[in-house]
């Protein structure tokens, strides 16, 4: 008998095997002698039909709970579907029905709901085809991330969620403490860290790069994929307060490398997810984003542009176009410049390069020309940059220069600067935020739907 899984009864089964199906009803149709309930595993987004005769025995104990919702034991045979949309139906000998639905108090009716409204109810949403569909999916991704760097030799390293340096981002990160926020212990006026739990500032990580350079320095080739936490104070459709990040890091590695293998590793993705997610894939395609996988399949057999931010600015100056933030060089690229360079102008993912070192971090490795640093951020059409990627400073005086020179205190680096002196190498790598490809992978227009429990500003519901 096969169990459980309704993928495996579609792919391998046969007429005339005995199935035992366990799911949910999705939709249920009454004839004169049938009843047709379809039910939902999970493990597939079809539907598998179960086709009731009204004499099968114990049939009116159990008629009134095949509900929209209700949970579903049947054991059967497979039969020839006389349906079109699939290869089996069962034929059950008998069902039960270990949890019932109040049907009118069931949140999720049958028709489509809107995903603002199901947000507010992600206990249940996981029970719609989209969200079962976006669920897979990240499955299929989360593994294909893991498979992709596992054939090439990286290490996967866990660096730290709770971490002690403010080297990134300090006005965007979540504290962490034990102390009480109604009496913090004070000493000159100034809360006292030292009386916090590590007896020093904690928070919580904005990125694993700097540890996984530690890593990177010793084991060649590494990547990290974990929680991120960032606290933005921005009401957008791409950010998110706790995020999954997958962070490569590699040694003896240049900015060019860096490019091909970030390229390869978005393909690699893109490809995994539309071989092993077709029915997904399908649905996205037809239901969310019209020709969102067609778009897939051709990114994966062409090459992505490559741009300097110099070509970019002067792009963007000739477009002609009214954009809200005006442009000229030395700005932050905004959303509304990476869609246009990706959606309008070329028409395929964009890595720019060569970025002003005012607009990046201290640790990108300085150009010649005193202006630029060898940074890549990758755009894609829709959503704009993805990956944020650069080759690092390797050289201990320049570093050490820029961190003096942007006013930082070197003390708290002074780890970061050791893995310059002693056996310093070229080395690169990028952060992929996880939620924006899965985004750009299924046409979901709101970061808060790619991920199951969405954590945003003044939003903490489940
Ligand atoms: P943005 O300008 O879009 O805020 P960033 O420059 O802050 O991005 P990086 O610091 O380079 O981004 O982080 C690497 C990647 O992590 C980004 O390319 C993006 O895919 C993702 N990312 C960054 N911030 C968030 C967020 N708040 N929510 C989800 N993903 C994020
Ligand atoms: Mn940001």
């Amino acid at each position: 008998m096969i169990q459980n899984n309704i993928r495996t009864v579609m792919e391998k089964g046969s007429v005339g095997e005995p199935v035992k199906i366990e799911g949910w009803v999705r939709t249920r149709r009454d004839f004169k002698a049938l009843t047709f309930i379809a039910v939902n595993d999970g493990s597939t987004m079809k539907n598998i039909q179960v086709v009731i005769e009204h004499s099968m025995p114990g049939f009116e104990k159990i008629e009134s709970l095949l509900q929209n919702g209700a949970s579903v034991v049947v054991i059967g045979k497979l039969a020839q579907s006389q349906g079109s949309e699939q290869k089996f139906d069962v034929i059950p000998d008998s069902i039960t029905v270990p949890g019932p639905v109040p049907v009118e108090d069931y949140p999720l009716q049958k028709k489509r709901h809107s995903f603002e409204y199901l947000r507010e109810i992600a206990h249940l949403r996981p029970r719609t085809n989209t969200f079962g569909s976006v669920a897979r999916v990240r499955n299929a991704m989360s593994f294909a991330i893991h498979r992709f760097f596992q054939e090439r030799g990286f290490l996967y390293v866990h660096t730290p969620i709770i971490t002690g340096s403010d080297c990134e981002g300090a006005g965007e990160m979540f504290r962490v403490t034990t102390l009480d926020l109604k009496n913090p212990p004070l000493k000159d006026g100034a809360v006292d860290f030292s009386q916090d739990f590590f007896g020093r500032e904690a928070s919580l990580t904005v990125s694993g790069q700097l540890e996984g350079e530690i890593y990177a320095t010793a084991l060649k080739n590494i990547y990290t994929f974990g929680p991120t936490f960032r606290a933005e104070n921005s009401n957008t459709s791409r950010h998110l307060a706790e995020f999954w990040m997958i962070e490569p890091e590699m040694a003896f590695c240049d900015i060019n490398l860096n490019m091909d293998v970030a390229e390869e590793f978005i393909k690699y993705i893109l490809k995994s997810v539309l071989e092993e997610c077709p029915d997904d894939m399908d649905f996205f395609n037809e239901r969310i984003e019209n020709g969102v996988a067609d778009n897939l399949r051709s990114i994966v057999t062409s090459d992505f542009e490559r741009i300097t931010y110099d070509t970019a600015v002067e792009q963007l100056l000739k477009s002609g176009k009214e954009f809200q933030y005006p442009v000229k060089w030395g700005i932050d690229l905004q959303s509304e410049h990476e869609k246009f360079l990706t959606g309008e102008l070329y028409r395929r993912p964009v890595i720019v390069t060569d970025y002003p070192k005012e607009i990046k971090a201290f640790y990108m490795k300085a150009n010649e020309d005193g202006r630029t640093v060898r940074a890549m951020d990758i755009l894609v059409p829709r959503l704009g940059e993805i990956i944020g990627g650069s080759e690092r400073e390797s050289d201990f005086d320049k570093l050490r220069s820029r961190i003096l020179e942007l006013g930082l205190d070197e003390k708290s680096y002074w780890w970061y600067l050791e893995l310059r002196r002693f056996g310093t190498v070229p080395h690169s790598g990028f952060g992929l935020g996880f939620e924006r490809l899965i985004q750009f992978v299924t046409g979901m227009q709101n970061i808060r739907d790619v991920i199951p429990f969405p954590r945003c500003v003044n939003t903490l519901d489940f």
